[in-house]
């Protein structure tokens, strides 16, 4: 029989995190308030509780997760780590294959991991609501569920595309106890000005986020906040677990590294949750790729250009170091799940600066049929992001057999697409085509950037 899984105990779920800025050899470029001023904690502290914009700026390479943050993380965790025996064989590959299972959190993603935290440090704050946004869906319900674990009430701001796709999402966020609101709304300034100017807009992550950051800022009583849940230095610190516990498990998979590791990439964190723990070995010599995955309809390492951009579409947010295709970018509507926000994490985008990672752009025709080909051999159907993930690990694997070469292939499966099954009718009836990011639009969004302060593109040349 084979060694299928490796499921570690309660007792070896990881008792830090890491934080790779205290690693990166070139250091990040700070946050700029609208006067081009580095943003200070002190500016931040009407969106976030403190303890997490300490974690926000914090330089220290490991950091204590709390004793309840990691009970309410057993939950679920440690995650299984499997190999892939059936896709191998199906692919004839002599690479070995292993993929990190985040789908087996409550919400079916690994976006709890930072959720729990996150409603954690709130609650510990006295913090009473917290609003976010959401595009597909998973970031809401993932708050929503850690939100009723801790006793916190929630508000989503969903992209409406999303809200009128996605009924099954928003069910998931009301039974969880949270309020889920289609983006743009006519709840807040933001909303009501778009609506106003496009009415038909099927609006985006930027424009949901300007929303929940102004009905955060709008409680005077101060016992609002806003959640993010990619993007942000605090969101991939949480993260990280993945990659630790990853480490383990290719240790007991008798493996002394991965050769490849591959994350989709939306706002950066499942990728940098399992990467950045590698990371830190590839900076200190060992030869491992590192591939974040991005749709080729928006291909913002790809394709777009490394700025100080803002977060948002209405400017609620500093202007943040970060590759990105321009905070005013409205994705085309098409099924390509959540991977469409504008910008990058910044952390990830340094060290794609630094040339530590390798992007990559995949259409999503050639995901969805890897989807279908790792459903049919592995069993499990992965939600539309984590496509991109399985598609370029079979584009390794493949490489790998033509090369004759016995590599070790890691990749995240950031969660399950059985609430996305509307994505896989539209793939199986051929409604889906691939949608090439038009330069002229990049172009035009870019513009909208020009004034800003210039982020240099400052690397160690090491790689
Ligand atoms: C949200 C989500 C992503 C993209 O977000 P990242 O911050 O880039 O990880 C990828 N996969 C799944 C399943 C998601 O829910």
């Amino acid at each position: 029989m084979n060694m299928d899984r490796v499921v570690l105990p309660a007792s070896e779920l990881p008792r830090q995190w890491y934080n790779l800025a205290a690693d990166l050899p070139t250091p990040m470029q700070p946050p700029l308030g609208p006067d081009g001023n580095p943003v200070t904690p002190e500016m931040l502290a009407p969106i976030f509780p403190m303890s997490l914009i300490e974690q926000e700026v914090s330089q220290e390479r490991w950091i204590d997760i709390p004793e309840e943050v990691l009970s309410l993380l057993a939950k679920w965790r440690p995650a299984p780590m499997h190999r892939a025996y059936s896709l191998e064989k199906f692919l004839g590959t002599p690479a070995k294959i292993y993929y990190k299972n985040e789908s087996v959190s409550p919400a079916g993603s690994h976006k709890p991991n930072t959720a729990v935290a996150q409603a954690w440090y709130n609650k510990q704050a006295g913090i009473t609501h917290i609003t976010t946004e959401t595009g597909a869906g998973q970031w809401g319900s993932a708050l929503a569920f850690a939100c009723a674990q801790v006793g916190i009430k929630c508000k989503v701001f969903m992209v409406r595309i999303s809200f009128d796709q996605k009924p099954y999402r928003k069910l998931m966020m009301q039974t969880w106890g949270a309020e889920c609101l289609a983006s743009p709304s006519n709840e807040t300034q933001a909303g009501r000005d778009i609506l106003a100017q496009y009415p038909d807009t099927p609006g985006s992550l930027g424009i949901a986020i300007s929303e929940a950051v102004e009905a955060a800022v709008a409680d005077s009583s101060g016992k609002t906040k806003y959640a993010l849940g990619s993007v942000l230095n605090h969101v991939m610190l949480h993260q990280t677990i993945i990659g630790l516990e990853a480490k383990k498990q290719l240790e007991i998979f008798g493996e002394k590294k991965p050769d490849i590791v591959i994350g989709c990439a939306g706002g950066g964190s499942n990728f940098a949750g399992l990467a950045f723990p590698f990371t830190a070995d590839k900076i200190n010599g060992a030869d491992i790729e590192i591939i974040p995955v991005e749709p080729s309809s928006c291909p913002t390492l790809t394709k777009g250009p490394f700025a100080y951009d803002l977060g948002d579409f209405s400017g609620m947010t500093p202007l943040l170091p970060m590759y990105t295709l321009g905070h005013n970018f409205v994705p085309p509507p098409i099924h390509a799940g959540g991977l469409r926000y504008h910008g990058m994490s910044p952390l990830v985008s340094q060290a794609v600066v630094e040339g530590l990672f390798a992007p990559r752009s995949i259409h999503q025709l050639e995901c969805y049929e890897a989807a279908l080909t790792f459903a049919r051999t592995e069993g499990l159907i992965v939600a539309p992001e984590t496509s991109h993930a399985v598609a370029c690990a079979i584009q390794e694997a493949l490489k790998a057999k033509e090369e004759g070469k016995e590599k070790v292939i890691l990749f995240n499966l950031s969660g399950h697409g059985l609430v996305d099954l509307k994505g896989y009718d539209a793939y199986m009836s051929g409604q889906l085509h691939d949608y090439e990011f038009p330069q002229e639009e990049l172009d035009k969004n870019l513009k909208a950037i020009e004034g800003f302060p210039k982020a240099p593109a400052n690397k160690s040349g090491k790689w």
